[in-house]
């Protein structure tokens, strides 16, 4: 049960000019699951491994419950970060691969052996005590992985990728299961990805890095709803961004006069809305409609992508394929953005 607090962490690697991180600060409540989420190269391992001990940061802090923990050993942290390649012991069984911090804490056998039991049934790999991790499947290696890090009972869990070899199926069952033992077990958790939905879908709280700096941080329905910025938006999938001049209530830009939400400060910036909440053939007397011309349409499966031209501008719309199965490319449909689902972004 820690609270994680980081200051203005920062990394620049040896030879390098530009830092890895830069400046991160965030403050991780205790029991909340945060998920680090940015592309490749963002600086979300960096990140990781400072917290962790592994690495040294080039200035910043790190605090758990109030005291920083930079003079501290790895092993004397309370952490256990949780790689991708799951790095069990070969030539040790699932059961002593689990066992193995407990061991080293030299707690009796017969303890070891109960919580071992104990934590296989909670990872749902109840009989595969005496298998060698050889002869294991990905998924199941992840779960020996998880289990292994959970039973030292750590104040802080740090999971790097650790879905990203598992095939779509299996990465939907550990999601529940990691999200699950995360719950019981009310530990600190810190969840590395690249993959948006699913930090939306495990974490309480996302943290989007771009380029070693933090771009917004909070619950993840905020980064659909109120982005910081266009690269922020783009990240969670936002496509359509007009720019314009705000008077406070309304917003004039090559998509008309579209009135706004409460609460957007005038001046010059960039309207956007999400393609999910632009509705299409909507009557003609809803709020903020509009004249389009269909210029495309792509069937995803679940949904339809309805590309739009509206004078200048263009706007991608995602409806329920039924919704839309009467429209082709070329028909001039009315569509409205509910006032309620327009965002200004500053410029
Ligand atoms: P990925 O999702 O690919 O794992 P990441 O967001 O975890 O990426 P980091 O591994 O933290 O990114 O790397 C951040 C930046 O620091 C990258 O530009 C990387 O090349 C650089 N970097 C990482 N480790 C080192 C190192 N030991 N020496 C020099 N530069 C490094």
């Amino acid at each position: 049960m820690t609270h994680v607090s980081i200051r203005e962490l920062t990394k620049v690697y040896p030879g390098s000019a530009d830092p890895a991180l830069d400046g991160l600060s965030l403050e991780i409540p205790t029991g909340e699951l945060t998920a680090l989420l940015g592309p490749s190269g963002c600086g979300k391992t960096t990140t990781m491994k400072m917290i962790a001990g592994l690495l040294a940061p080039t200035s910043g802090d790190i605090h758990f419950d109030g005291r920083s923990v930079l003079s501290e050993k790895p092993e004397h942290r309370g952490v256990v970060m949780v790689f991708q390649n799951y790095l069990l012991f070969p030539h040790m069984n699932v059961a002593d691969n689990v066992g193995f911090g407990l061991k080293m804490r030299k707690v009796p056998k017969q303890e070891i052996d109960h919580r071992v039991k104990e934590m296989l049934e909670l990872v749902k790999l109840p009989d595969l005590g005496d298998r060698q991790p050889s002869a294991l499947s990905g998924g199941q290696q992840q779960r020996v992985a998880l289990a292994r890090a959970l039973i030292v009972q750590p104040n802080v869990l740090l999971l790097d990728e650790p879905l990203s070899n598992l095939d779509a199926h299996l990465r939907f069952e550990m999601r529940d299961l990691i999200r699950g033992l995360q719950q019981e077990m009310g530990i600190t958790t810190i969840f590395v990805t690249h993959d948006q939905e699913e930090a939306v879908v495990l974490a309480d709280k996302v943290a989007l890095i771009l380029d070693g700096r933090l771009k917004q941080y909070g619950p993840a329905d905020v980064f659909y709803k109120r982005p910081v910025d266009e690269a922020t938006a783009r990240f969670f999938g936002g496509q359509n961004f007009a720019s314009g001049t705000s008077d406070g209530s309304v917003f004039k830009s090559g998509l008309g006069q579209l009135k706004l939400p409460d609460g957007v400060n005038p001046g010059p910036g960039k309207l956007t809305v999400r393609p999910e909440n632009i509705r299409i053939n909507a009557g003609e007397n809803m709020q903020n409609s509009l004249q389009a011309v269909v210029t495309e349409r792509v069937f995803l499966g679940t949904q339809t992508l309805v590309k739009l031209q509206v004078g200048n501008e263009k706007l991608d719309a995602i409806a329920n394929p039924n919704e839309v199965e009467n429209i082709s490319v070329g028909d001039s449909v009315t569509i409205s953005l509910p006032p309620s689902s327009l965002w200004v972004l500053s410029t």
